[in-house]
């Protein structure tokens, strides 16, 4: 058994629908822009190619929780996202094989600092501190892809106080799960554990302490959260 100076950190996780086991986390990768009209509202050509950012694997938030407003920012902005959860690994995955790698699918909001985003894109400098910082991922529960297929279609969705400011169908990604995954995989190595944020619709806005914001996939499962005072 190997020995560690102090006791490692524990896995982070995420729930599974209908089950006391986690999911333990390795990594989470996400796309930068996969519905043609939220890449058009950032001025973007909706035809590029899609390219990947990562967070820390422990930045993942359960749904239910309370998510504390993070330092640094005064624009906070919420983005739903289908969650793919890989289940077996691979390198340079085929587009045709692709599916079979993922565990299930949940529903996450990729959290970010876009006043950060927005200096680091203007100055060229990294997005780590405007998109993987603590408690950045929060996650609903995982379904299994046996229970309900691979989503090609459905509704995602988002509100803040209940007010419904995303609203969009999975037939609108530019990339469906299975390129985004063989894409993702040309890169890395996936393994089982990795998370990808799939991308956002049109529709991101800010979210200030004390809102409450709901969100869902048709067919996949919802998540909730409060946003706490300022960290
Ligand atoms: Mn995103």
């Amino acid at each position: 058994m190997t020995a560690y100076a102090f006791d490692p950190s524990p896995a982070p996780s995420v729930a599974i629908t209908g089950s006391d086991d986690r999911f333990p986390v390795r990594r989470i990768f996400c796309v930068g822009r996969n519905y043609a009209a939220h890449a058009r509202e950032f001025g973007n050509d909706d035809r590029d190619p899609p390219f990947f950012f990562g967070k820390p694997a422990d930045t993942v938030v359960d749904s239910g929780s309370t998510v504390p407003y993070p330092s640094l920012t005064k624009n906070l902005h919420f983005e739903i996202e289908l969650v793919a959860a890989i289940g077996t690994g691979g390198f340079r995955i085929p587009r045709d094989a692709a599916l079979s790698h993922v565990w299930g699918y949940g529903v996450g909001v990729d959290l970010t600092r876009r006043d950060l985003q927005d200096e680091a894109k203007k100055t060229a400098r990294p997005w780590d501190w405007s998109k993987g910082f603590d408690d950045s991922a929060p996650c609903g529960p995982l379904v299994r892809a046996d229970k309900t297929g691979h989503p090609e279609s459905g509704r995602i969705w988002l509100a803040v106080n209940g007010t419904v400011k995303q609203d969009a169908d999975l037939t609108e990604l530019i990339w469906p799960i299975a390129d985004i995954v063989s894409i993702c995989s040309e890169g890395v190595r996936l393994q089982p554990g990795d998370l990808i944020f799939t991308g956002t619709p049109a529709g991101v806005g800010a979210i200030v302490p004390g809102d409450k914001v709901t969100g869902g996939v048709d067919g996949i499962g919802e998540i909730e959260f409060v946003v706490g005072p300022v960290a």
